[in-house]
């Protein structure tokens, strides 16, 4: 756990000082659960985005893309549940005065009694070696079952009282798991109320006249009141899908975590549109290509779970998340869910107008249902940031801290360094640069000695370091450091455009999805 904390830590002071996150408003103490991407952030987040977008959009022949705003009519959100159901449970504990949501005090409950179970499991495996039967473990070793039978009997009531509404008992199923506050360590808590998650703003000038508007707490309702004007002008056919990315805002309750839950926040949506009936083998498939997707990064597959909602948000028949293992454990990064008929028909109730297909295939008119994908911008880019981030030791004993970005997303591809200051070799590398950027974002470092530049660049994540020295003066080759080997090559500069963009091409990576 204090390991956890520690790499948590290193993970945010790494992301400030190596100019990727600064806190929002820093100068007047920053404003809570609001973050601010720096130069090397706006970069990674824009790359994360378009390795998205070209996967999804320019990819998928019957995928198109929308931008829509975000202020919408206020009705929408009527109609789409938020005003009346995007609640999150609300707790708080006396002493410390601090406030969590109920939902997840009981959840970090059960995932201890997860890695109890798995500590056990991975004791045993070590004992008995080849031996080892995992399956037959599981089912009878009788502390495993104890932990595993606690943790779903704790998951399921939760999930039954937040359905019901009953938060007395998700007050009294916390008192009776003897759950503290982490801050205080006591167990003196309010009760838990419900609290609904949207900013409210107005628009119109005159105080009379304004009409109340919400932030948009999610992207999905711009595709949905979209979804006829798409389907027509882009004469769009069932099975298609609406792709989006852009703000969204929440008033969260608990949000120290970093980027992981902020209160402005950019989400990835496709809502994908099938035939009723067909939906839960569209949920299949997107649930397979979305994990291969995130495989394709070459994060490590072990880093990736999913979970399967026993607890179904209204409008959903099917939900599973794919969960990461943060610094803090496995969290939620990626929502797919089945959300059936229920946006269509309630945006047609609320408006009156048709959001329907006619479905040549089978002649008849119907209400679309809906696959959605969607996932948060900011985690996936903590999930990358803080899985990349590594302290080596070397052969010689000495330490480099190296950030391993996928080089595909990586800021800058390439750093280009004349190893003195002199003899022409600033303007050879000044000359490549110009070459270069045309193609990638590169940058020129001439300070300090070269093993310091290196590790600088390995710092920020470049992949590929380039080095001009007195040799490049007689035959027109530099060296290349790859940074995740340091390895170095000779080159001729006449190849580095090919060999960068080889190592960066979008082709090779989404080769393998
Ligand atoms: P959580 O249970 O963590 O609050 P959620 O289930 O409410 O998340 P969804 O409504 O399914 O999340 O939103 C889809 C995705 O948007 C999430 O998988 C997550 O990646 C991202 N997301 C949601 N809330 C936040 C937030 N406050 N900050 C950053 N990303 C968020």
């Amino acid at each position: 756990m204090k390991n956890q904390e520690d790499k948590f830590k290193k993970v945010i002071s790494h992301a400030k000082e190596y100019g990727y996150i600064f806190q929002s408003s820093e100068i007047y103490d920053g404003l809570s659960a609001v973050y601010d991407y720096a130069q090397n952030g706006v970069e990674l987040k824009k790359n994360i985005r378009e390795y998205w977008w070209k996967a999804m959009v320019q990819m998928n022949e019957n995928i198109v893309g929308l931008d829509a705003a975000i202020f919408m009519h206020p009705t929408t959100w009527k109609a789409s549940g938020h005003v009346d159901a995007f609640n999150d449970p609300l707790i708080d504990n006396k002493d410390s005065k601090k406030r969590y949501r109920a939902d997840v005090l009981i959840e970090d409950y059960a995932e201890k009694l997860n890695i109890k179970a798995k500590k056990e499991i991975t004791k045993a495996a070590k004992r008995f070696g080849d031996a080892f039967n995992e399956k037959e473990f599981i089912s009878t070793n009788p502390r495993v079952i104890k932990y595993f039978s606690k943790r779903d009997e704790v998951l399921k009531r939760m999930a039954k009282s937040l359905e019901n509404e009953d938060l007395a008992d998700v007050k009294d199923l916390i008192v009776e798991l003897e759950i503290v506050c982490p801050v205080s360590g006591s167990k003196n808590w309010t009760d838990v109320k419900q609290f609904n998650l949207m900013f409210g703003t107005k628009l119109g000038a005159s105080a009379d006249s304004a009409m109340d508007l919400y932030l948009r707490p999610e992207t999905a309702q711009g595709i949905f009141v979209n979804f006829s004007n798409v389907q027509k002008t882009g004469r769009m056919k069932i099975p298609f899908g609406i792709a989006q990315t852009g703000k969204a805002f929440r008033n969260e309750i608990v949000a120290r975590q970093f980027i992981f839950r902020m209160r402005e926040f950019e989400q990835m949506e496709m809502q994908f549109f099938v035939r009723p009936g067909e939906e839960i083998k569209w949920y299949e498939y997107w649930k397979e290509k979305r994990l291969k997707w995130h495989l394709s990064l070459g994060l490590g597959k072990d880093n990736y779970r999913f979970h399967d909602h026993d607890k179904l948000a209204h409008y959903a028949n099917a939900a599973a998340d794919i969960e990461f293992n943060f610094p803090f454990g496995f969290k939620e990064l990626e929502g797919i869910h089945s959300r059936t008929d229920f946006d269509l028909k309630a945006h047609e109730e609320h408006s009156g107008k048709k959001l329907q297909f006619f479905d040549h295939e089978l002649n008849k008119n119907y209400v679309p249902y809906v696959v959605e994908t969607s996932i948060g911008l900011d985690r996936m880019f903590l999930a990358i940031f803080s899985t990349s981030l590594q302290n080596e030791t070397l052969e010689d004993g000495s330490e480099r801290t190296v950030l391993k970005l996928p080089s595909v997303l990586a800021p800058t591809k390439a750093a280009i360094l004349p190893l003195v200051k002199k003899d022409g070799l600033p303007e050879i590398a000044r000359k490549i640069i110009d070459d270069l950027k045309y193609d990638f974002n590169v940058a020129y470092d001439e300070k300090d000695a070269i093993g310091r530049r290196y590790r600088r660049q390995d710092a920020v994540g470049t992949p590929f370091c380039i080095t001009v020295d007195h040799e490049t003066k007689n035959n027109d080759t530099v060296t290349i450091r790859f940074r995740d080997t340091m390895k170095q090559e000779r080159v001729k500069i006449s190849e580095l455009n090919n060999l960068i963009s080889q190592e960066v091409s979008i082709r090779n990576w989404f080769d393998k999805i």
